[in-house]
């Protein structure tokens, strides 16, 4: 028997897809009628003053489309950065001059820019904002959440207190390494880490005008984004060995390896530069889960999808999959279906599985083709980049690929109530 009051959908992590999910299913402003719960690992004190850790994400224009619908952009809109251009270089790191081998003006066809640069932090201290003026969901931490049984009719959470919690449906958006979905016996196609992504935050002179700058070294991207305030952040990979060595270093030869990778020419253009938060260093593996859903089970986020952040879309896939969920269960709801049946949630599976595979794929085989040094290769990548950014509609393709506005995309990415 469970020990509290039997909620329509449980969602295990309050992390950067599970908070979103939980206000998307009461249908952002609108009520759905649906009642959810919050199973969170971090206390509400954690969630409102998280720590920097260096992080920041390039959020989509539909991303922002889902937030503004939230109530949690009005949080962020004065960190966000917009992202106005992205300059991609190709070259050896003892190349001081890297030439940009593919220029975008990264604003769509309305002049709107295609993503905007938010640190981790800063969004995460939106969502507990968001959370703190709204009683009509329940969020219940810290808790750690154990594992869980199918029962006629519902889904029963265990804690590692001994309590447990019932729901129609159970979301498991508990990251990365979700033990849910090893509970749930659910395989997955892994990529192991061999790269790590280094993460700091520098500030600098002279403006940077809105400018991320990617160059492709032999050790992987070196990516460097716009943030507010004349500062940027930097997602630097390389192989695990280097990269903590990089992460013990002092400030002076950190700020030396950075200015090294940057290239003459952008740090002409930043002038002079300083650390202004934490480095961090993560490792990046990749996987996808074989299943998305099984009976009163859903996947959701990292939990479901793994990606390198070559391409800056991990989360941008999250928020994807929790507009396209939380559609697919206001609906079934609506029309009096069981929102946890198989067949309901195969909806979003199908909706959602194929995209991220494709995705989390093709950035494997970009990974692979731009972190190496072989000059063939190299020739070869270089004549594509050349190619893309003489072509126009393949030059749209990309910013739509950023804006998030390409494919199938659900009602709330385009703004709009389900
Ligand atoms: C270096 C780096 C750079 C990145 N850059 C970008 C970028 O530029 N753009 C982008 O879109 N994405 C980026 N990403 C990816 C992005 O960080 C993730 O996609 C995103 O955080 C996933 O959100 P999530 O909610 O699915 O998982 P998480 O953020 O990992 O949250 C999982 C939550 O589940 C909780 N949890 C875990 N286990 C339990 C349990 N047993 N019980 C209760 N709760 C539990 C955790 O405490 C946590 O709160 C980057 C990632 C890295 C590592």
């Amino acid at each position: 028997m469970s020990d509290h009051e039997m909620s329509d959908i449980l969602v295990v992590g309050g992390g950067l897809t599970g908070l979103p999910l939980a206000l998307a299913l009461r249908g952002g402003a609108q009520d759905s009628g649906l009642s959810v719960t919050v199973l969170s690992m971090e206390g509400p004190d954690d969630r409102l003053a998280p720590e920097m850790d260096g992080r920041a994400f390039a959020l989509s224009a539909s991303s922002k489309n889902l937030l503004q619908l939230l109530g949690v952009w009005e949080h962020v809109a004065d960190l966000a950065q917009p992202m106005t251009s992205v300059d991609i270089s190709d070259s050896k790191l003892a190349e001081v001059i890297r030439p940009t081998l593919l220029h975008m003006d990264n604003e769509m066809e309305s002049g709107e820019p295609a993503a905007f640069v938010v640190e981790a932090h800063v969004l995460r201290a939106a969502l507990a904002k968001v959370y703190a003026g709204r009683d009509d969901i329940k969020v219940i931490s810290p808790v750690d959440v154990t594992g869980f049984e199918v029962l006629p009719g519902k889904v029963e959470v265990k804690l590692a207190t001994g309590e447990t919690h019932t729901a129609r449906l159970l979301v498991a958006a508990d990251g990365r390494a979700s033990n849910l979905r090893k509970v749930a016996k659910i395989q997955t196609i892994d990529w192991p880490a061999s790269q790590w992504g280094i993460v700091a935050t520098i500030a600098h002179s002279e403006p940077h005008h809105g400018r991320a700058v990617q160059h492709f070294l032999p050790s992987g991207p070196f990516a460097v984004l716009p943030l507010t305030d004349n500062r940027v952040s930097l997602v630097w990979t390389e192989q695990g060995d280097f990269a903590s060595k990089v992460t013990q270093m002092d400030d002076d030869e950190f700020l030396a390896q950075v200015r090294l990778r940057m290239g003459e020419e952008l740090v002409a253009s930043l002038g002079d530069l300083s650390l202004a938060g934490p480095r961090n260093a993560f490792p990046l593996s990749m996987l996808v889960a074989r299943d998305y859903v099984k009976e009163r089970f859903a996947l959701l986020g990292d939990a479901a999808h793994g990606m390198h952040w070559i391409a800056g879309q991990g989360l941008n896939y999250g928020l994807r999959d929790v507009a396209a969920l939380a559609e697919t269960l206001i609906d079934a709801h609506r029309l009096g279906l069981d929102i946890g049946s198989l067949s309901q949630l195969q909806r979003y599976e199908q909706w959602r599985r194929f995209d991220s595979f494709a995705f989390t794929a093709s950035m494997v085989a970009l990974n692979s083709l731009f972190s190496n040094e072989n000059t063939l290769l190299r020739s070869v990548r270089d004549f594509g980049l050349n190619m893309a950014g003489n072509l126009p509609f393949a030059k749209n393709l990309f910013v739509n690929e950023a804006a998030g506005t390409s494919g199938t995309i659900p009602k709330m990415l385009k703004g709009e109530l389900v």
